[in-house]
Parts: structure tokens; C-alpha cells; sequence
């Protein structure tokens, strides 16, 4: 089932797009990124020539895809949008840089998802701007070498490491994307309840931010019921009351956790007196699948000092014994 915290989770692009920023001063948070992106950005549009190749790199929903959007907008240029596991021939991605216009931005989110056929000629094509488009099969095949007009690529991935160095090198520019400050998703949820045209104070937003798990989506998608609740059973405001409701109805606790995350730590802790436990005993428990319990409610519980991971097994932390209002055991770590 869908969980309203997954930060991988698209929504529903209309809605998404709605709430994107569209320009580099609107977009609240990663400050060291949006910084030097400008200045890449405002050089290539003082010389009049493309800027280097941007490679945007981190978590789900941390607006990849909207600086992408952005780059194109500060260009003034179109954004044409495709994916690593949308070109699967290198064909695929001849036929789109082919076609694209001088200086437009071609957006390629996941981009380690695509074949390696379409990875090199996808290299080739950023170093020199040129294709070469194979005519014919077999042994009479030829390759016929192609000019492109000069274009920026932006690529997407959650997993930097994962992209082979030669095409890694050919990005001018990496901006890694982390997790935002409460205060960030603060101003974002501000902008956004008033593109939703809904009231919102102070006490409300913050309740939201700080149960987003530092991401604008989950925390967008917060919002959302918020307001819905608020709207069948408030007085149409997000406020402190509305939200706490809408997200205890939501399952959603007050440091972001959900019922998975939570049923982790309290297994862990009721039954297997704390861990060390392994993952698969631990996912049994819980009723899971090994793989779910690791890639969605594992993550979040480390990165936020609930859960260690040591080579025997999985250990709660005293916060999360506390998290649970249960007695923190003698000799755990305070
Ligand atoms: P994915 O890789 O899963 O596609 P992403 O990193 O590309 O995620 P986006 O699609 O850009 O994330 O953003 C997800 C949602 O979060 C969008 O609705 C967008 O409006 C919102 N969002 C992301 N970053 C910001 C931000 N800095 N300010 C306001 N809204 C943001």
C-alpha cells in the first residue's frame, strides 16, 4: 500500500507542477546549491552560449526535476523531458538529440537507468555535440557522424555513484541535493497553502514541517489532507489543531514516523529486547518483506538516530525506546 510518506512516491504531476517554483528566487532551501547554480547559469547567459552540463544528484523529492524546470527557465530556453529507463536503444536518444533545437535543456531524470549503448552515445554527444547515426545493418551498416547544436543536458539521479565515470565527467557542474532544514519546508509550505489558497498559520506549518521528513514532497503531500480535514471538519485553516488531527488519521507521528516505522521499533524493542536483530527476523516480525522494510522504513530511522545498524544486527537507540514511551534499558547509550 501507499504510504503518505514515501518521498518516492510521484503525485500527481498536475498537482506537483502547481506547486513547483518556477524561478532560481523562489526556491526556498539548498542555498549552496541554488547559489552556484546562478552564477553557472548567469555567466552562460552573459557570454550568450549554453552552460555546462548539470547533473543534480540526491534523495527522492527534493526537487531535481524542479531545478531541472528551473535551469530551462533561467535560460529562457525549452525543457525537453525524458529518462533513463524511457530510452532503452540508443536509437531513442538519437532520435531526440537529433532534434533538439540550439540551446534548449534536455531534462534526464534517473539517468542511471539507461543502457549503456544510449550511456556512450549520450557522452559522446555532450563532449562534442555530435551523434552518429548508424544507417543499414550487418556488415554493410555505417555510421554516419551527425552535428548537433550546442545543448545542455541536466541529469537526475538518486545514486551519483552509480553513473560510469566518463559520463560523470562530462557534467560541468554537480549540485548534491540533502535533506531540508525544518525551517525551509516552513517557507515552501507557506508558498504552497497559499497556491492552494488555504489559511495557514504559524503553529499548523510547523507541525507539518516537522513531521516531512525533511522533503518538500511528503511535505506538499502533508498539506494536502491537511487542508482537506480542515475543510470538512475546521474552519478551512491549516492550524495546529487541523494538523495534528489530519495526521494522527494519517498515522503520521510527530517526528514524521509512520505505522511501518513505528511497528519496526516496537518489535524491536518489545519483542527482541532492543536488538541486536537481524533484518530478515525483524521484517518477518513486522509482516513486511525483507526488501521494504530495508529501502523505505530503514533509512529514515537511521538518518534520524533511531536505529543502528551494527554488523550483528539492528539496535533501537534510546531514542527510540523514549520515542515509544517506554523505559530506556540500563546500559544503552543515552
Ligand atoms: P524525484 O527524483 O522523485 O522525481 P525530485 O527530486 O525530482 O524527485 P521534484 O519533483 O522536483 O523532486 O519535487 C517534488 C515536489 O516537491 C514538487 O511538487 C515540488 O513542488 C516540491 N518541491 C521540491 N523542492 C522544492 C522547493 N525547494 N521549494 C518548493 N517546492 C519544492
Amino acid at each position: 500500500t501507499a504510504r503518505i510518506v514515501d518521498a518516492a512516491a510521484e503525485d500527481d504531476t498536475a498537482v506537483e507542477a502547481a506547486l513547483r517554483p518556477k524561478r532560481l528566487v523562489d526556491f526556498p532551501g539548498q542555498t549552496k546549491v541554488r547559489d552556484q547554480l546562478g552564477l553557472v547559469l548567469e555567466a552562460a547567459r552573459r557570454r550568450a552560449a549554453p552552460p555546462d552540463h548539470v547533473l543534480l544528484s540526491g534523495p527522492p523529492g527534493l526537487g531535481k526535476t524542479t531545478l531541472a524546470m528551473i535551469v530551462g527557465a533561467e535560460l529562457g530556453q525549452p525543457v525537453r523531458v525524458t529518462s533513463g529507463p524511457a530510452i532503452q536503444h540508443a536509437g531513442d536518444l538519437a532520435a531526440i538529440l537529433s532534434s533538439l533545437a540550439e540551446g534548449e535543456v534536455l531534462f534526464l531524470d534517473e539517468i542511471h537507468r539507461m543502457s549503456r549503448p544510449a550511456e556512450e552515445m549520450l557522452y559522446l554527444a555532450m563532449e562534442d555535440f555530435r551523434v552518429d547515426v548508424v544507417v543499414g545493418k550487418g556488415p554493410g551498416a555505417t555510421a554516419i557522424p551527425l552535428e548537433l547544436p550546442p545543448f545542455t543536458v541536466v541529469g537526475a539521479t538518486t545514486r551519483a555513484g552509480l553513473l560510469p565515470a566518463p559520463l560523470r565527467d562530462r557534467f560541468g557542474f554537480t549540485g548534491h541535493l540533502d535533506y531540508y532544514e525544518t525551517a525551509d519546508l516552513e517557507t515552501i509550505l507557506h508558498r504552497s497553502a497559499g497556491l492552494l489558497q488555504v489559511g495557514a498559520d504559524a503553529a499548523g506549518i510547523a507541525e507539518i514541517a516537522r513531521r516531512s521528513r525533511g522533503t518538500p514532497r511528503i511535505a506538499n503531500r502533508l498539506l494536502r489532507r491537511v487542508r482537506d480535514w480542515a475543510q470538512v471538519h475546521g474552519d478551512d485553516v491549516v492550524d495546529a489543531r487541523s494538523a495534528q488531527a489530519a495526521l494522527t488519521l494519517f498515522d503520521v507521528d510527530d517526528a514524521g514516523l509512520d505505522r511501518l516505522d513505528r511497528g519496526v521499533l516496537e518489535v524491536l524493542c518489545t519483542r527482541f529486547g532492543g536488538g541486536p536483530t537481524g533484518l530478515s527476523t525483524l521484517a518477518v516480525a513486522v509482516g513486511e518483506e525483507t526488501d521494504t522494510v530495508e529501502t523505505v522504513a530503514e533509512p529514515y530511522l537511521v538518518r534520524t538516530g533511531y536505529l543502528a545498524r551494527t554488523p550483528r544486527g539492528r539496535v533501537a537507540t534510546a531514542l527510540a525506546w523514549r520515542h515509544l514511551g517506554l523505559a530506556v534499558p540500563d546500559g544503552l547509550a543515552q
